[in-house]
């Protein structure tokens, strides 16, 4: 029986998770197929439904589902249920489904844990990508400071709120994200976890080209393009930087892994990713 494991969103033609997989399973040898379905919301009852069926192993979730999929599994694990979205579900023997956050341990893979204890984080956005890296940041990376920059204040305070269960000794400020430019410079560790800068939009930054410093980790979620502007502006200033591809890589391998138990060939994938 050939399993099948599906990406449900709207948009979804874009994505580069049915590459991944698809390489992955050829070059396990596991025999499975990967599709990408647009899904309305109105569909996604029943598409999730649909995941219950046998040959079925399970399925990633995207843009604008990952909140609304939390109430259609059985389980929510729990750093899915912090981070109040769903990006993975796993379809269990019995069918029953249960949903993880697999962008959580996606953030955290390039990131070298020693050089950021204890740093002074700055998040851009307050989206699910940007909850997935603010519940890794405060329940592992521990640093003394996370001032969080977005739109909209209410949605700061709702991320400090899930936060409140892992909060240890860091301390959690809120910024207006047109401020953000002016606190830039101090922060050691900058994450981007806005789509500003993102393919077809290649000339835009959330931050202005001077904020960057020697010392500094600028990391951007957004893979599509790399570098970004504002990794290629942080390059200038000297500063360190990290793309969204490992990201991307990390969070499918640990799909792959607990849809099949088999680690990810992660080699493969970057090539093909790469050459893609
Ligand atoms: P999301 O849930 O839609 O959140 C987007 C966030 O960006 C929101 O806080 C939004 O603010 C903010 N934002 C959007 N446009 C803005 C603007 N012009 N000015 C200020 N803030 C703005 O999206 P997401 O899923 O978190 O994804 C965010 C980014 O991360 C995307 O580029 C995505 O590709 C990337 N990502 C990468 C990976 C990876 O594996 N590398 C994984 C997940 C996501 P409002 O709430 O005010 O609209």
């Amino acid at each position: 029986m050939t399993r099948l494991a599906v990406l449900l969103g709207d948009p979804v033609a874009h994505s580069l998770s049915p590459l991944i997989h698809n390489v992955a399973f050829a070059e396990t040898g596991i025999s499975a197929r990967y599709y990408s379905a647009r899904t309305p919301a109105h569909a996604l009852s029943a598409a999730v439904e649909g995941l219950r069926r046998p040959h079925v192993l399970g399925a990633n979730i995207t843009i604008p589902h990952k909140e609304s999929v939390l109430g259609l599994v059985d389980v929510v694990d729990e750093s899915a249920g912090v981070v109040g979205a769903v990006n993975t579900i796993v379809r269990l023997d019995d069918g029953s489904l249960v949903g993880h956050n697999t962008d959580v341990h996606g953030f955290l893979a390039p990131l070298e844990r020693d050089r950021v204890a204890g740093c002074n984080a700055l998040l851009l956005g307050s989206g699910g990508a940007a909850r997935a890296a603010a519940f890794a940041l405060a329940s592992v990376v521990k640093p003394a400071s996370l001032t969080v920059a977005a739109r909209r204040h209410e949605a700061i305070q709702e991320l400090f709120s899930t936060l409140s269960s892992v909060q240890g000794a860091t301390k959690f400020e809120a910024c207006p994200f047109s401020e953000a430019a002016s606190i830039a410079r101090e922060a050691d560790l900058i994450i981007n976890a806005t789509p500003i800068g993102m393919h077809p939009e290649v000339d835009h930054s959330p931050l202005p080209g001077d904020s960057f410093r020697a010392g500094q980790i600028v990391y951007d979620l957004i893979y599509a393009p790399r570098p970004s502007r504002l990794l290629r502006d942080a390059e200038a200033g000297d500063a360190q930087t990290i793309d969204g591809l490992e990201m991307l890589i990390a969070q499918a391998a640990a799909a792959f892994l607990l849809w099949t138990g088999r680690e990810m060939p992660e080699g493969a994938v970057r090539m093909a990713l790469i050459n893609a």
